[in-house]
């Protein structure tokens, strides 16, 4: 099949030392021809394959002095040949040179064009190239982690043998079918018993990870609340180490949700500072207090900020507010006055930066856990989680139909089953799932 050219700028579109244009299809190679005049005295057409050859780039008006290599199909990530030009990394020399390889027959590459090749050509699967844009895209190194699981295959791996064992079933199940009686024989309903059931708990443990999984992708988020004027702004900004929240002592001066970043162990939590949760007569801080509602609901952790040089009957009334959630209790202002409060899990001061760090750890061990290894196998993406548990509602439907139903109903079941496993790893899926996983992507991955 005859694959048209395509190219894109594949580093960011910045002033950087080195920046990367690649062009992917059947003659990329006729391209660099074309537009590249090596220092050395092998030409382009018999550049061997992954090899760096310095020379002038002839860009659309200008020329750069950089690199050509050449990779070979199938040997490359698209499958198909490859040429890339490393130039300088100015914005109009990247330009310039891809406005010249596009004069000369290629075409602009559309988002994850080259990832999607690459899964077409069976390079990567799916979940592998769904790895590769959590990587790309992840700003923490938890968010690596999850990523580079899936982009190494490892999800796929075990769907591919879980697969495997499913197959098994049908054909056990397909030989016994001729059977006038409509039922297994028993040696066979044992083992499809059996396996079915192995199935099911593998398929179990991986649902398991996947709230912490989604956790290390997105972060963890933690609303900060409590009455005004009990140094929320203040501690968010000592967290954040930097003023991004308003600090005055007229309360209820934080009347947006302002958010902030860090990072614990590798792990993003995202912090909302909200309004004090009360009753009040300003318009402006009614919303806020609404807003802080939500907040209240949709966080992971909950951190009730009490001023320990000012506990009122207001603390307790939001105490009974958020107390069932997962909730921190900090009693900030140590500096001013250190007043025991059988509520508070710890005593901190937001103005002094005292005990942040023991409040980190707090925080990290109150959502993600105590002792975890983060560079375990965890399934991050709603899809896979999705086709998971409908794999496992079709299976156990199966398991629970044995002597009941006809095999041939028990069939469609257990085919179903692998169907939704086959969407991880793109075996099944559709061409609006394919699509619209790469569209996720960015021009040039
Ligand atoms: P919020 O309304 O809960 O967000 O409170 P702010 O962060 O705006 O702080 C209210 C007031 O308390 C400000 O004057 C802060 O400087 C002061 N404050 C905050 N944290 C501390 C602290 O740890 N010690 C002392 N002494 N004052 C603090």
């Amino acid at each position: 099949m005859l694959n048209e050219n395509i190219a894109a700028i594949s580093t960011a579109l910045s002033a950087s030392g080195v920046a990367v244009i690649r062009i992917s299809g059947d003659s990329p190679l006729s391209i660099a021809q074309k537009m590249f005049t090596p220092v050395g005295k092998t030409g382009v057409a018999d550049f061997e394959p992954y090899k760096m050859y310095v020379g002038e780039i002839h860009a659309d008006g200008f020329n750069d002095f950089g690199m050509c290599v050449y990779f070979k199909a199938p040997k490359s990530f698209t499958g198909e040949d490859i040429v890339e030009f490393h130039c300088h990394g100015g914005i109009a020399i990247t330009k310039g040179i891809l406005k010249k390889i596009i004069s000369l027959g290629a075409r602009l590459a559309t988002n994850g064009e080259f990832t999607k090749r690459a899964f077409m050509n069976g390079k990567l699967s799916l979940s592998s190239a769904e790895g590769l844009i959590d990587m790309i895209n992840s700003e923490s190194e938890s968010g690596v982690k999850a990523g580079y699981y899936l982009y190494r295959e490892k999800l796929t791996n075990e769907i591919n043998a879980l697969q495997d064992m499913i197959t098994d079933v049908l054909s056990q199940v397909d030989a016994d079918m001729d059977f006038p009686e409509e039922d297994l024989e028993q040696t066979s309903t044992l083992a499809v018993q059996e396996t079915l059931t192995e199935v099911i708990e593998r398929i179990e443990s991986l649902l398991k990870t996947y709230r912490l999984g989604r956790t290390l992708k997105n972060g963890v988020s933690v609303g900060i609340c409590g009455k005004p004027n009990t140094g929320k702004s203040s501690l968010l900004n000592a967290l954040l180490d930097y003023d991004k929240a308003i600090v005055s002592d007229v309360a209820g001066t934080t009347r947006d949700i302002v958010e902030g970043s860090i990072e614990i162990n590798g792990v993003r939590f995202n912090f909302s500072d909200t309004a004090g949760i009360r009753e009040s007569g300003d318009k402006v801080e009614e919303l806020g207090v609404v807003l802080s509602k939500k907040v209240v609901d949709q966080s992971d952790l909950i951190l009730l900020v009490l001023d320990g040089s000012n506990l009122t009957e207001d603390d307790e009334q939001i105490y009974e507010l958020v107390k069932d959630k997962n909730l921190l209790v900090a009693v900030n202002k140590t500096d001013i006055v250190v007043k025991k409060d059988n509520r508070a899990d710890i005593y901190v001061s937001a103005l002094k930066k005292d005990n942040l760090d023991n409040l980190k750890k707090l925080i990290y061990d109150k959502t993600v856990g105590i002792g975890l290894d983060l560079n375990g196998d965890f399934l991050c993406e709603e899809r896979h989680f999705s086709a998971l548990v409908r794999a496992k509602e079709k299976l156990v439907c199966a398991l629970n139909g044995i002597g009941q139903v006809p095999l041939d109903i028990l069939a469609i079941d257990v085919k179903d089953g692998w169907d939704a496993l086959g969407e991880i790893s793109g075996r099944t899926a559709t061409e609006d799932i394919i699509n619209n996983i790469f569209s996720k992507f960015c021009v040039g991955k």
